[in-house]
């Protein structure tokens, strides 16, 4: 193992040394989307972690971690050979109001790497200012970077699209925020970031072609099903919009399914790849509560737990309304947005679906999920702990000799008996003569028994302000595989303690 935490100085780059093949995809679009922009040294830096694993799936080999230019390149203390670090441009809605050009502000592309994963962009998070900085200083804090960097991975663990986080490295530069905190570098990687806000932009300083040449390079690269088809340019867009709607449907339900909160779904934090971006008051949800808000900012709940799907749908409509200028009509443009109204609810009822353990369609089953949704949300029941405990009830309820027993850790989860005892009955009815273990099983692999809860974060941030980052890489393993049992780590799969609810997260990180 290297010395995580020591200091390495700044070293000249060896161009022979590091042959990592730097190549632009989109960022050959050069300007105005692009603008080259380099990182800002952030004095010594050190590790905080290493996602190797992330690295062999990108075929990385071990040696690369080893490698003291690693550590300099993804702290923005140095430039690998080859590779031009960009910033882009894009605009949005924030909180429902048109918010003019943001840009990354605090977030540069290194270029694009072929992988046994694809065509993988890397960006560094948090490595200095930009031309579209504003009053930002470029910097994210140790804080809410191990936030991201534990996030991005754990909702992979949990099959969620996202964007992924292989490093996170820190150094003693402070950084300002309510307080002097510290800075840091999440090292992240996608197919691409490009977010609705992207589209947006264009569409308002009246570029269209700008627009249209953004739009076509991201068809050609990313969505191929569309661009083998060679169409005229109003079809591909209508096509496009359609597909991405889709992704954004699927993308809901999966966040609802899991009780994740994403907490500033502005439209500049939306991915036309349909993946989870930008992860800053997120939360995955404790006790069941609809109307949940995790972002210490949003006074009026705009982004609470349930308005998700909806503020979805809202935020598809600014990316239809940007490219309808390349379709002339509004009515087939209103056409493919609309088909959100049907993807999203068959998209949840199948999540809903698949957490009972339900295995073919009823009719009755919205009205099931909304009952026990009913419960949960009355009684203030954990939503992870309830799924994952009816999980081993159904399985439990396989063997003669626990049978009777089984479900008795869920209804221990309900104050008021007689209307679990109810539900409990219509559902076991509902599952008839369904293989109790096999639907235990498949149960277990969709409810998690570990999620990124608050607290957890905030145990490990605490841990890692005073220089122990051992809890990070423990946590990162963790959430990579969160169906599996873990006995050892068992406590993290608990009831939050009594000062999780008083944790406030906000959009200042
Ligand atoms: P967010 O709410 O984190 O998605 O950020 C909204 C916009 O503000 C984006 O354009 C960010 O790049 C920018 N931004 C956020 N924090 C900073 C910062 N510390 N320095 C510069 N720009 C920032
Ligand atoms: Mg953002």
């Amino acid at each position: 193992m290297p010395d995580m935490t020591s200091e390495v100085a700044t070293k000249p780059v060896d161009a022979q040394e590091h042959p990592l093949p730097w190549a632009s995809g989109l960022q050959a679009l050069g300007a105005p989307y692009f603008t080259p922009t380099l990182p800002t040294p952030m004095g010594p830096a050190h590790w905080v972690s290493q996602n190797r694993a992330l690295g062999r799936e990108l075929g990385l080999p071990d040696s690369f971690w080893d490698d003291p230019m690693s550590l300099q390149a993804m702290s923005g203390n140095a430039v690998w050979p080859g590779s031009k670090p960009v910033a882009s441009v894009y605009s949005g809605h924030q909180f429902g109001v048109w918010a003019g050009q943001l840009g990354d502000g605090r977030a540069l592309s290194l270029g694009e790497l072929e992988t046994p994963m694809g065509r993988q962009d890397w960006q560094l998070k948090g490595a200095g200012p930009t031309p579209y900085s504003r009053r930002g200083d470029g910097r994210a804090v140790l804080r809410s970077s191990i936030r991201e960097y534990l996030c991005s991975e754990a909702m992979h663990g949990l099959g969620i699209p996202t964007t992924r986080a292989l490093a996170l490295c820190a150094s003693h530069l402070p950084v300002w925020r309510e307080t002097a905190e510290t800075a840091a570098v999440v090292t992240r990687v996608a197919p691409s970031f490009i977010r609705f806000g992207h589209f947006e932009h264009f569409a308002a300083t009246g570029d269209t072609g700008g627009l249209k040449g953004l739009l076509q390079s991201v068809i050609d690269q990313f969505f191929p099903d569309i661009a083998r088809q060679h169409m005229p340019i109003e079809q591909a867009t209508l096509a496009w919009l359609q597909t991405v709607t889709q992704r954004t449907a699927e993308l809901m339900a999966q966040w609802q399914a899991v009780g994740f909160c994403h907490g500033v779904m502005n439209t500049d934090n939306m991915s036309v790849l349909g993946l989870t971006l930008d992860y800053g008051p997120f939360q995955f949800l404790d006790a069941y509560d609809p109307d949940h808000i995790c972002n210490h900012s949003d006074h009026q709940g705009r982004y609470a737990y349930q308005r998700q799907p909806q503020v979805a749908f809202w935020n598809l409509f600014c990316l239809g309304q940007a490219v309808a200028t390349l379709v002339g009509e509004t009515e087939p443009v209103l056409e493919a947005l609309n088909t959100y109204k049907s993807a999203l609810p068959n998209a949840l009822l199948t999540r809903w679906r698949q957490k009972l353990g339900l295995t073919m369609a009823e009719g009755a089953d919205a009205e099931l999920v909304e009952s026990v949704l009913d419960l949960l949300s009355t009684g203030a029941v954990d939503f992870s702990i309830f799924w994952r405990r009816l999980s081993h009830a159904v399985a439990q309820s396989a063997r003669p000799a626990q049978a009777e027993h089984a479900w008795t850790p869920v209804r221990d989860l309900f104050l008021d008996t007689r209307a679990w005892l109810d539900w409990e009955n219509r559902y076991t009815q509902r599952l008839g003569g369904q293989d109790r273990a096999q639907t235990g099983v498949a149960m277990l692999q969709v409810n998690p028994k570990y999620v990124l809860r608050n607290h957890l974060g905030e145990t490990v941030i605490q841990r890692a302000q005073t220089g122990d980052f051992s809890e990070v890489d423990n946590l990162l393993s963790l959430l990579h595989r969160p169906f599996d049992e873990h006995p050892e780590s068992a406590q993290l799969a608990g009831f939050p303690p009594d000062w999780a609810s008083s944790i406030a997260i906000s959009c200042s990180s």
